[in-house]
């Protein structure tokens, strides 16, 4: 096919354990719940002395701690989440790992966990898909989900950065991934991310402080929750743990990222094919007034989430203020189905590969 640029040089000297029996056949890859199947293998390196090493891949398994480290009391954890996919010809292409590389050191930054080196993150990355490379599955609509993280490891509970670390990959097979048209709220009293805070990080605690408002948020009937500002709840954030994107007669709207917006590699990749198809777009503070005014006048064409885990979550109805707007039928929505198709086409080794994003094992 040759349409991807990279291939995955990145190789790292590391001590392999492999498993005595692969659970590769007890997999039905038909039925896969996400989050819930593991492939055989993890990447592990340990941090201690001031550096990364103890390189190792070894079986999945529980990984013993004790109950006195550091993440477990204050959250000194960082993760990623990224794809990869097998194409028609049965090679394995990875989706911008680069980025997500990038991403996990602005993270750790923030969390005060020392930077993973490129050669650690894309060598271990490497070599644990070269070693599980059957656990990614083929069928249209799945992916080897792979899950990089790095978590603080002292057994001390005062409070300070640790000074030992363990940064670990696994992967998880997850199936044709379709998510039902979500109904959202936009949350007008709780806030995922401030301005000075973690919101731009992938950072475990963000995860903890969402639930109990979604959770609440569950309970009146809604599916997820559109953030607002901390300050004013006046502008749309992010949707649950996605970016979000809004059409408005045949603009494409989306907020800014900052200190409080995730800069998500799903709407870079989105705003990048939108803008070579000649789509207006405007990158910017988005009120929740315009948003409820553009229902109304019923100008809201389609609005989405976007992130790795489902690519395009289509947003259905909107409840703000007790008072559930019902957006356009799906069949209506031609940019984020096209948007879609094009995305997998080029993750799958389908499309060319414009501007360099598939890595090829
Ligand atoms: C991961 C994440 C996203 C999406 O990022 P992708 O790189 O597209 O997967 C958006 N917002 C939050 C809060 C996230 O954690």
């Amino acid at each position: 096919m040759g349409h991807y640029a990279y291939k995955m040089v990145e190789t790292l000297n590391f001590e392999f354990k492999p498993v005595q029996e692969s659970r590769l056949p007890s997999v039905d890859f038909n039925n896969i719940i996400f989050g819930r199947v593991y492939s055989d293998h993890m990447f592990i390196s340990d941090y201690k002395n001031g550096f990364w090493n103890d390189f190792r891949i070894e079986p999945y398994d529980y990984i013993p701690f004790s109950p006195g480290s550091a993440v477990l009391h204050y959250a000194q954890s960082v993760f990623e989440g990224l794809k990869a996919y097998k194409s028609p010809s049965g090679e394995i292409l990875i989706f911008r790992p680069d980025k997500n590389f990038e991403r996990m050191n602005l993270s750790a930054r923030r969390l005060c966990i020392p930077e993973i080196p490129e050669e650690v993150f894309m060598g271990g990355l490497n070599e644990l898909l070269k070693i599980d490379k059957e656990w990614v599955p083929g069928l249209p609509g799945t992916s080897l989900y792979i899950r990089p993280f790095a978590f603080a490891l002292d057994e001390y509970i005062g409070i300070r950065p640790s000074e030992t670390y363990k940064f670990i990959i696994f992967t998880c097979p997850v199936g044709a991934y379709y998510s039902k048209p979500v109904k959202v709220k936009i949350e007008t009293k709780y806030t995922r991310a401030v301005e000075g805070g973690t919101g731009f990080a992938k950072a475990a605690g963000n995860y903890a402080a969402s639930l109990y408002p979604a959770k609440l948020a569950h309970e009146k009937g809604y599916d997820q929750l559109i953030w607002t500002d901390g300050k004013e709840h006046k502008y749309i954030e992010e949707a649950g743990t996605m970016n979000v994107m809004f059409l408005i007669g045949d603009k494409l709207i989306t907020s800014e990222v900052g200190d409080s917006i995730l800069s998500g590699i799903t709407r870079d990749s989105v705003l990048t094919l939108a803008n070579e198809w000649g789509v207006d777009i405007e990158i910017r503070k988005i009120t929740v007034d315009e948003i409820i005014d553009a229902c109304k006048a019923g100008e809201l064409k389609e609005a989405f989430g976007v992130g790795t885990a489902a690519t395009v979550a289509q947003i259905d109805t909107i409840g703000y203020e007790g008072v559930d707007y019902k957006l356009s039928a799906m069949e209506d929505r031609e940019f984020s189905r096209k948007i879609l198709q094009t995305l997998d086409d080029i993750r799958t080794g389908k499309a060319e590969d414009k501007y360099n994003w598939v890595y090829r094992l």
